[in-house]
């Protein structure tokens, strides 16, 4: 079944009485060149098993499980169980769990699926969660090799931004201390069915980073992190003092250590001036 030809797409949709759901961040790919790439860059390859978040009517899925070992994906929309086992019904190494990303055990469905493969994540995000998503994929420390996700492109280049630069955030800090991340290729709004206001592009982050921190301190680590970019027109100061009241002495005497102003904000500490930063307040 050819799931990029808008006729057979709307056809499959209307005979299921299905409508999309704008709250669920449902845009489909119509594109016929886009879900072979994703999968091809993304790791779904011999002995790999691939976790797919949010499958819309199997576009991606199929292209996943053509080439991976097996494929879980995750589904909150119990309206598209009945589409894909019509979509899907050619491959038996795909198994779909209807549930919400956000709650649902991916470390288990890894442990039990996939016997051993090596793993990794693909997927066409729900654009209101992109951040969520990656940040819980990240901090759940899943035994995964890379996270290959379309996002909005603004997402796309605070993801990639440098750390240390205006265009950085939390969120590019998150994937920076966990690994190395880039922007692959880029994707126009007319891929999509609906097309969505913004285009999009997809972005892989391998999980190969040397920065590890003791449990405490890491969680303390990000809660600096967030504090500062929170507040990030402050200075990282007062934004740590009225957030986490830390004494600003004390603050100061940590940006000292790293070699910055005492009217430093948290987007001018690049990578390594974060880490040691964070654990001079830490020690404190
Ligand atoms: N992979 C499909 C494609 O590329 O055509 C669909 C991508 S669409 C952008 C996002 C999908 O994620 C939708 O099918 C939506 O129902 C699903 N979704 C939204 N929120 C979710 C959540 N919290 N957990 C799991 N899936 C979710």
């Amino acid at each position: 079944m050819n799931l990029t030809n808008i006729g057979t797409v709307k056809d499959i949709l209307s005979r299921h009485g299905f409508s999309f759901s704008k709250g669920l961040g449902q845009n489909f790919i119509i594109n016929p060149d886009i879900c072979p790439k994703i999968a091809e860059m993304g790791n779904a390859g011999e002995g790999f098993g691939i976790i797919e978040i949010g499958t819309g009517i199997g576009v991606l899925t199929a292209e996943l499980a053509r080439r991976a070992e097996k494929v879980c994906a995750v589904e909150i929309d119990t309206r598209l169980l009945p589409i894909l086992e019509e979509t899907l019904a050619d491959f038996d190494n795909v198994k779909i769990f209807n549930e919400d990303v956000m709650k649902c055990d991916l470390n288990k469905i890894i442990q039990e699926e996939f016997g051993g493969l090596r793993a990794a994540v693909c997927a066409n995000l729900p654009y209101y969660i992109t951040s969520p998503v990656i940040m819980l994929l990240l901090e759940s420390r899943l035994p995964i090799e890379s996270i290959t996700v379309m996002v909005q492109r603004e997402a796309a280049q605070r993801l990639c931004a440098k750390v240390g630069t205006r265009e950085s955030g939390a969120i590019t800090v998150g994937v920076n201390y966990y690994g190395t991340v880039k922007q692959l290729f880029n994707v126009s709004r007319g891929s999509f069915m609906p097309a969505p206001n913004v285009d999009s592009a997809v972005i892989r982050i391998d999980l190969n980073s040397s920065h590890r921190l003791e449990a405490d301190e890491e969680k303390f680590f990000f809660k600096v992190v967030k504090s500062g970019f929170s507040q990030r027109r402050k200075t990282v100061a007062n934004a740590l003092s009225s957030l986490m009241g830390i004494d600003k002495e004390t603050v100061y005497s940590a940006l000292e250590g790293v070699g910055l102003p005492q009217t430093a904000r948290i987007e001018q500490l690049d990578m390594e001036q974060l880490i040691a930063f964070s654990s001079a307040l830490f020690k404190k």
